[in-house]
């Protein structure tokens, strides 16, 4: 039999979460472990607290929210996402998971659904990682990413620690991070692109997430005076930069799914009348296979060396500072999101996650899978981000009847 959740108890539940820390254009700032993101885990707390369920804290501030199971040994089914926002964030990046998910369980009580294993809502601390670097903190570190010591120490800019703040809210006794023994992880997010809209597909069927790679490329001349000196006796490097950008356009035509972006470029000196001696710039490489982003990383570095050998007086750094493996979900819960969107008729597309999520760090070391739903415009991470009352409930829906797959069997 299907089950269908209560979409307006979800829906006001969420629009309750964008009061705490709502901002005056209409969007919510609850950054991490601030007054604001405790205030909103209290209001969740205070919501589970009238269903009895048990909660476990741990020393990095992620909750566990368990509805056991016939089977209290069995692994469980985890479900979850983050009530941290971006300072200048919206009402559903996050929020909607773990709201979802406790929608999940209300619906399961209020039908006096009995699952075999227990189920357990994940609320993780960090998703955003604009306040302490770096981002999906509390998922890292209960994954085994990331080690607690190391992130304990992390400032913020005002040189306050994590741990400062971890002590500050009551998280300081609480246990060492541990993962539940769990079965599978499941995540349901705005899609926070603008590819389901666009094509009028109510659930995203996420296959995995994009191998991400950073690079920060130097390009040194030499600093002279824009009057005197001739154009073919200078050594500047912004024509190279030029070169730069047409060739990082170049590898982004690789195929549909490459994307490469520019994001920063810093002149030096940067004064109207001064030839640069020096051009500082980013690229961000992304796809979501791993041998063609190796690909793309050769085109880079081989058309770089080439620039360098025919730019004579121009020196050319490049330095890979970042890098984040392609991520690949399970088949056979892409499979049973794929068949719930079938059975209920919702219109459905495989689509790729272009933003990390915690589900990243938990596909490391269980099953899991993520279900997106349209945002309009494809806007995230700004005040305008909204989602509508129909998909919200079409995207929890879905996330009931794979997280019932999972917890009957
Ligand atoms: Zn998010």
């Amino acid at each position: 039999m299907q089950h269908a959740i209560n979409g307006e108890r979800l829906w006001k539940r969420l629009m309750a979460m964008a009061e705490v820390g709502a901002t005056p254009e209409g969007g919510s700032c609850r950054q991490t472990l601030s007054d604001a993101d405790e205030a909103g885990r209290a209001l969740l707390l205070g919501w589970c607290a009238q269903r009895g369920y048990r909660i476990r804290r741990d020393r990095i501030g992620n909750l566990f929210i368990r509805r056991e199971g016939r089977d209290p040994a069995a692994p469980a089914v985890l479900i979850g996402s983050h009530l941290d926002t971006q300072p200048t964030g919206g009402r559903f990046d996050g929020v909607l998971g773990v709201l979802a998910g406790l929608e999940v369980l209300e619906t399961l009580d209020d039908r006096s659904v009995e699952t075999i294993r227990p189920i357990e809502l994940c609320v993780w601390t960090n998703e955003e990682g604009c306040r302490f670097q770096p981002a999906m903190m509390g998922s890292g570190v209960a994954c085994g990413v990331l080690e607690l010591e190391t992130v304990l120490s992390v400032r913020d800019s005002a040189g306050v620690t994590v741990d400062d703040d971890l002590i500050r809210l009551g998280y300081g006794r609480e246990a060492l991070p541990q993962l539940a023994d769990a079965d599978c992880y499941l995540e349901l997010h705005i899609e926070q692109g603008p590819i389901l809209e666009a094509e009028g597909k109510t659930i995203g069927v996420v296959t995995g997430g994009q191998g991400i790679r950073w690079y920060e490329i130097s390009l040194v001349g030499e600093e002279t005076h824009a009057g005197p000196v001739p154009m073919a006796m200078r050594k500047d490097p912004v024509p190279v930069l030029m070169r730069v950008i047409g060739l990082v356009q170049e590898i982004g035509r690789t195929d549909d799914l490459a994307r490469c972006t520019i994001g920063c470029i810093e002149l030096s000196p940067n004064s109207i009348n001064v030839v640069p001696g020096r051009v500082e710039l980013t690229v961000d490489l992304r796809h979501p296979d791993e041998t063609v982003l190796e690909g793309m990383h050769r085109r880079l570095l081989s058309g770089l060396n080439t620039l360098l050998k025919s730019h004579e007086g121009i020196d050319i750094e490049c330095r890979l500072s970042w890098h984040s493996p392609v991520v690949a979900f399970d088949d056979a819960l892409i499979e049973a999101v794929r068949a719930s969107a079938g059975d209920r008729d919702l219109t459905s597309r495989d689509i790729v996650s272009g933003a990390g999520h915690d589900a990243f760090n938990l596909a490391r070391r269980v099953p899991t899978t993520m279900i997106f739903v349209p945002c309009r415009g494809g806007i995230s991470h700004n005040p305008n981000e909204y989602a509508t009352p129909a998909d919200v409930t079409a995207g929890t829906n879905v996330l009931l009847d794979v997280t019932l797959t999972r917890a009957r069997s």
